[in-house]
């Protein structure tokens, strides 16, 4: 379907115009390389169509101006940390009074906004009790910590291909004859994850069951629905299937909202009525704060607590000396009350709706295989027809290069999609003329492409 020779002809085309268009981030990424180890401040940040990063000078709302004065409608967001909008100014606001008015931003002393976070969050999600981190890896973490504790069980059970942030456990996927194998390419892996984990196919209660049947999982953790894959829905009745199953073999179920949350102002938890034993969720709470947390419910909590054993205060109860700081706490609050809220998510969705449709007709326009799947405030291209039901088919639907040519052409004309994804978000300031606006370029690329 997709011509390669002249896929590679108009990418080196767009990677030149990049480079012609960008002197001075070309610059500071070759200056950066005498310190920064891969040149970058994250070795992440080397994940770019073009061959080095924009430099960014300045963000706010739904918009990002780069170091030589472009100024781009940014779909990225920062991959949802900043689904609030860049600088919100409730957020602003709140972390100036805190940092610079009343000042204190990490003083070992818990503020009175944490407890007002907690019932915000005990709201929206539906768990009573509520700790708080600074990543969602560390909510990860620590959910998974508490669950072994817990249940007095070794192993922790995910999808194939999910991403729960930098967690040992997580990085094994499900190999091409079904066995489980640690993912391509993790770094210093402390025992081989087959270890420490079990894997599976989303979607697939049956191998769920088998998986479960063995005894040893103190907890799945999954998204309800996969976002770092593309996005991959669950098939009607699997996530109740999940439920049964891990009540049926005593394994907690903890659902990472973090990207998620995109699907309402309680994430897929609420929108969807779901029951986890823990949830966890990061990046977005803070409006661009490090902020996360994980919320247990009651049952959860209170079986932790009957355990006079765990230290949970010393050693044992570090979520990390920054976790719940009062500037962390006092962003969340703002973000969760003034700038995220019921009524945001109705207009993020609404455009996430138009942004689906848009892509959807170019893809019909050139009967082109390719599917776009939206949760939420969130909408990905994916370039498998019908969408992948999970995350080996997904993987396979992978195509670096086109991947590569979308984000390059759309960036030279001034839209942001989230690298490693093609994943556009909304945040309350995106408006109607910046989806119309990816839609005008995304159709002009689509269209020299396939001539
Ligand atoms: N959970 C999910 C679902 C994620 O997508 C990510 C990061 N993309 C994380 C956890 C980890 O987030 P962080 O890197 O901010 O700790």
């Amino acid at each position: 379907m997709i011509d390669r020779a002249r896929l590679s002809h108009l990418l080196d085309r767009e990677r030149r115009a990049f480079r012609e268009r960008n002197p001075r981030s070309a610059a500071a990424y070759e200056q950066a390389r005498a310190n920064l180890f891969g040149g970058v401040p994250m070795t992440w940040m080397n994940k770019t169509a073009a061959g080095f990063p924009l430099y960014l000078a300045e963000a706010r709302g739904a918009r990002v101006t780069d170091v030589d004065g472009h100024e781009y409608v940014d779909l990225c967001l920062g991959d949802t940390g900043a689904m609030a909008g860049h600088s919100p100014q409730a957020t602003v606001d709140a972390v100036a009074e805190r940092f610079a008015g009343r000042g204190g931003a990490t003083v070992m002393m818990p503020t009175e906004e944490a407890t007002w976070v907690g019932a915000e969050l005990a709201r929206r999600f539906g768990m009573p009790y509520w700790s708080f981190s600074l990543t969602a890896t560390d909510a990860n973490r620590w959910a998974i910590r508490l669950a072994r504790a817990v249940t007095g069980r070794p192993k922790i059970l995910v999808d194939s291909y999910c991403y729960h942030g930098s967690v040992d456990e997580v990085l094994l996927v499900v190999g091409p004859d079904g066995e489980q194998v640690s993912r391509e390419g993790n770094v210093g892996a402390p025992v081989d994850p087959t270890l420490t984990s079990r894997v599976v196919e989303f979607n697939d209660l049956p191998a769920l069951e088998r998986q479960l049947a063995h005894g040893d999982v103190a907890a799945v953790l999954m998204e309800p629905a996969l976002t770092n894959i593309g996005i991959v829905l669950p098939e009607p009745g699997y996530l109740d299937g999940v439920r049964e199953l891990t009540r049926r073999y005593g394994s907690l179920l903890i659902i990472d909202e973090t990207h998620t949350f995109s699907a309402g102002p309680g994430g897929c938890t609420g929108a969807w009525g779901l029951d986890p034993d823990i949830v966890t969720i990061g990046k977005a709470i803070g409006g661009g704060v490090p902020s996360g947390g994980y919320g247990l419910s009651a049952e959860v909590a209170s079986r932790i607590e009957g355990m006079s054993e765990l230290d949970l205060i010393d050693m044992g109860g570090v979520g990390g000396t920054l976790a719940g700081n009062a500037l962390s706490v006092a962003a969340m609050r703002a973000t969760l009350e003034h700038v995220l809220t019921d009524e945001a998510f109705t207009g993020m969705i609404a455009l996430a709706t138009r942004f689906t449709k848009g892509v959807q007709g170019v893809i019909d326009e050139h009967a082109l295989p390719w599917s776009i799947t939206q949760l939420g405030a969130r909408a990905e291209y994916r370039f498998a027809d019908p969408p992948p039901r999970n995350g080996g088919e997904s993987n396979a639907a992978g195509d670096p290069e086109l991947d590569d040519y979308l984000h390059v052409y759309l960036a030279n004309r001034g839209v942001l999609l989230t690298p490693f994804h093609n994943m556009a978000l909304m945040c309350p300031a995106t408006t109607e003329a910046d989806v119309d606006r990816h839609h005008e370029v995304f159709a002009a690329a689509v269209s020299e492409l396939v001539g």
